[in-house]
């Protein structure tokens, strides 16, 4: 039968036990601590959620990339292009990661369920 809860350490190749969170050996993270519940933790993560987009709202209100685009200046205009593109690179990679990074919260939530029914 094959052991699906064995887990080596990526760094150092040493056997790690499941509940392991750092590989003894080296010291390397390798899962992520189980996530505080308790209500200083829980007000951070709720004051975060609320004051976050706001930050985002008004340092998109700072930018000035559109009427560099709008002006009638042609080097003024090309440096708002140059702004623009950079901000849609720049988006479609912040895209990229947050992708990325979904994938393997996703993945890692099924290898959890995964091992809690021991399949
Ligand atoms: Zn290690």
């Amino acid at each position: 039968m094959e052991n699906t809860e064995t887990k080596l350490c990526a760094m150092c190749h040493q056997i790690l036990k499941p509940e392991y969170y750092f590989c003894p050996n080296c010291g390397t993270k390798v899962q992520d601590s189980p996530l505080s519940t308790n209500p200083a933790e829980q007000t951070k993560l709720y004051i975060y959620s609320i004051v976050l987009p706001w930050i985002g709202f008004f340092t998109i209100g700072k930018w000035d990339g559109i009427k560099y685009l709008k002006s009638k200046d042609e080097k003024t205009k090309q440096i708002g292009f140059i702004a623009c593109a950079l901000m849609g690179i720049s988006f479609v990679i912040l895209c990229y990661v947050g992708y990325i990074q979904y994938n393997a919260a996703v993945k890692s939530i099924n290898n959890s369920i995964t091992s809690d029914f021991g399949i």
